[in-house]
């Protein structure tokens, strides 16, 4: 066979030569140690944590090391293009802090190594698919859908492994150039096949093995690739495998972050790498997102896992460097003993590195993510933590905005409450959960969620609020405000400490913890909150008296 008379009966429209591009792609000029990685979704319009998970991989890896990081839409499947997903993926993305340097961006195509979207990628593709057919490494196959169902069904049935390879290659491997001219001719639809190297005949401990070195789990073995897959499909779009080979050399890509889903196909890909004479990159497949349901690991589920959609975190108002610091600890296992050590350095500075990834899989923990957005949110001043909160309400919640806009020294002394001092309150999670926890604070919202405590009858304690109100002094300090609580108490036959209620039970009504419980629950509602000194000088003494007063009459 007459493999560049096919080559060019296959591809006549095909001027440019693989010298071409390697001339238009030049190898980056990066400085030593340099990382270049890329994210490659498909525009499905849903974004998910896997994604920002890959993406902070790719994000840390290439901007640590003065590398770039760039974004390939890869929409070579028509059917799951969603309208206005790119700009879905870039700002999900951004709100997090994690930004592109260069691809498809928001105003157009940025970097000399594009077309950054696969759809505009054709002519490469197919100029190397050509590049294939003339070295006699790939073929065009014309089996019929109906052909490729009879033949998985026969494989199925013998136990065998399905595909088409071997025997089940022959009758297309063998096509003579006549046939194929016909066949073309005749209007047939066909794919191009890669011609895979790989012996299918021997016992599976004869298979040939190849190696390759992952950054997360070391080197690793696996027997080689022995399946004519598909590169074209019949309307000439790439498959992933071929896209990715193509895409990640031309776009010199130094490290392949993605999914363990691929490990499989990791031997079509270096078989690939191999018949194009391009150099491999580095690979880095992560572990799978994993979650605890009922004892037992599985993966998170689009439908059963809310978690699982980026939107989830920016609904439930959780701050992006609360789900950033999360996202470290599950990917790299030094992370969290870097933390205490440096307990107030950005994350940025922390070395992250590959090795220290998890190759298992990775378990993701809303209670966990919770505890470490108590510790995050902390160390964030007020002022800030305001403004996030106002952005949240205008985005989520716009209904409250207004208690939010103008009222700012209000709510940053809300939101500081507690939080000085050697033991600082954890309240704060989550905005969503920050709302409910604060709203108290505001009139429209403060209503009577808890009971008063069993032991203090209504009569005591509609007493109680009464002489409280009369011997409130918005000026005491909190000493003198407590003293008052405690006489209070103690002239109403409860104990002026616990411990004293605990050792004789028998003589009091109960102990000045239930007293000051009244008072909490008709201030705030609640029988749990913030120091109640406190939460009054922010309430302010006019809405003090108000809320006692209510509960009084
Ligand atoms: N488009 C592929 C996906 O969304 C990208 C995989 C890769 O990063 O290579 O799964």
């Amino acid at each position: 066979m007459d493999y560049n008379k096919l080559a060019e009966l296959l591809f006549p429209q095909i001027k440019k030569t693989p010298d071409d591009y390697e001339k238009l792609f030049p190898k980056r000029e990066l400085a030593n140690g340099a990382i270049v990685t890329r994210l490659g979704p498909s525009p499905t319009g849903f974004i998910h944590l896997g994604n920002l998970y890959g993406a902070f991989v790719d994000e840390r890896l290439a901007h640590q090391s003065g590398g770039t990081f760039y974004l390939r839409i890869e929409d070579t499947d028509e059917k799951r293009y969603v309208e206005g997903a790119v700009e879905t993926i870039i700002t999900a993305l951004k709100f997090f802090g994690i930004q592109f340097d260069e691809g498809a961006l928001l105003d157009g195509e940025k970097g000399s190594y594009g077309p950054y979207y696969q759809s505009k990628r054709g002519e490469i593709y197919q100029c190397f698919a050509k590049e294939l057919v003339k070295k006699g490494m790939a073929y065009p196959c014309f089996l019929t859908e109906d052909e490729l169902a009879e033949i998985r069904k026969a494989q199925e049935e013998a136990k065998e492994t399905t595909g088409i390879y071997g025997k089940y290659a022959e009758k297309s491997r063998n096509l003579s150039f006549a046939e194929i001219e016909a066949s073309i001719a005749a209007g047939k639809p066909y794919v191009i096949r890669l011609k895979s190297s790989g012996n299918h005949d021997l016992p599976a401990d004869k298979i040939r093995h190849i190696e390759v070195k992952d950054a997360v789990r070391g080197t690793l073995s696996m027997p080689e690739n022995n399946q004519d897959i598909v590169i074209l499909k019949a309307n000439g779009i790439p498959t992933y495998h071929f896209a990715h080979v193509i895409d990640d050399y031309f776009m010199r890509t130094t490290h392949i972050v993605r999914g363990e889903e691929w490990l499989m196909s990791l031997p079509i890909h270096v078989e690939l790498f191999e018949k194009l004479g391009f150099a491999m990159p580095v690979y880095c497949h992560t572990a799978q997102l994993l979650k605890l349901d009922n004892g037992n690991k599985r993966k998170l589920s689009k439908r059963k896992d809310p978690e699982l959609s980026l939107d989830y975190y920016r609904q439930e108002g959780y701050h992006p460097k609360a789900v950033k610091e999360y996202l470290l600890t599950i990917l790299n296992s030094n992370f969290e003993e870097w933390r205490i050590e440096n307990p107030d350095a950005p994350m940025e500075d922390f070395p992250f590195t590959t090795e220290k990834m998890n190759s298992g899989g990775a378990l993701f923990d809303l209670n966990k993510l919770n505890d470490i957005s108590k510790d995050v949110l902390v160390k964030i001043p007020a002022t800030e933590l305001c403004e996030f909160m106002t952005q949240w309400a205008r985005e989520c919640k716009p209904e409250i905005l207004p208690l939010f806009e103008g009222n700012e020294d209000y709510i940053e002394k809300i939101l500081d409450l507690g939080r000085s001092g050697k033991k600082p309150r954890k309240d704060l999670i989550y905005a969503k959960q920050i709302f409910e926890f604060i709203s108290y604070f505001f009139d429209d919202y403060f209503k009577i969620e808890d009971t008063i405590p069993e032991n203090v009858s209504d009569e005591d304690a509609a007493e109680i609020l009464r002489r409280y109100l009369e011997s409130y002094d918005h000026n005491d300090d909190q000493n003198q405000w407590f003293d008052k609580i405690r006489q209070i108490g103690t002239e109403m036959g409860y104990a002026a400490k616990p411990k004293d209620f605990k050792k004789n039970p028998d003589q009091y009504k109960g102990h000045v913890g239930h007293v000051s419980t009244v008072i909490r629950i008709a201030l705030m509602g609640r029988n749990q909150s913030p120091d109640i000194w406190e939460i009054q000088q922010i309430l302010g003494e006019k809405r003090t008296r108000e809320r006692i007063g209510l509960l009084i009459s």
